[in-house]
């Protein structure tokens, strides 16, 4: 049997690491085994790796695997979120 591979971004990962408060143990794990953990074909699709791979930034918390942001729309909301603090 072929081995699944990890996502390589995964020991920083709050998703994978299940450091994100916001949602429950069970949408994390939901996460992990349909992106994290998945292989190379559904980890690549995963935008937090998409939004580092790109920018070579740490993807922001509001991310998750399945955002339909776009990489450019993230960015504008990092820096709108920026200057309202
Ligand atoms: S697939 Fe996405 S959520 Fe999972 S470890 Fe990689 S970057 Fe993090």
């Amino acid at each position: 049997m072929p081995e699944i591979s990890i996502c390589p971004k995964f020991e920083g990962c709050p998703i994978y690491n299940e450091k994100i408060t916001l949602y429950s143990q069970q949408t994390l794990e939901i996460y992990k085994h349909n992106y994290c953990m998945a292989g190379e074909e559904n980890y690549t699709k995963c935008k937090r790796y998409i939004f580092v791979q790109e920018t070579g930034k740490p993807a922001p918390l509001f991310v998750l695997p399945n955002s339909e942001l776009s990489v450019q729309e993230i960015l504008q909301k990092m820096e709108q979120d920026n200057a309202q603090s």
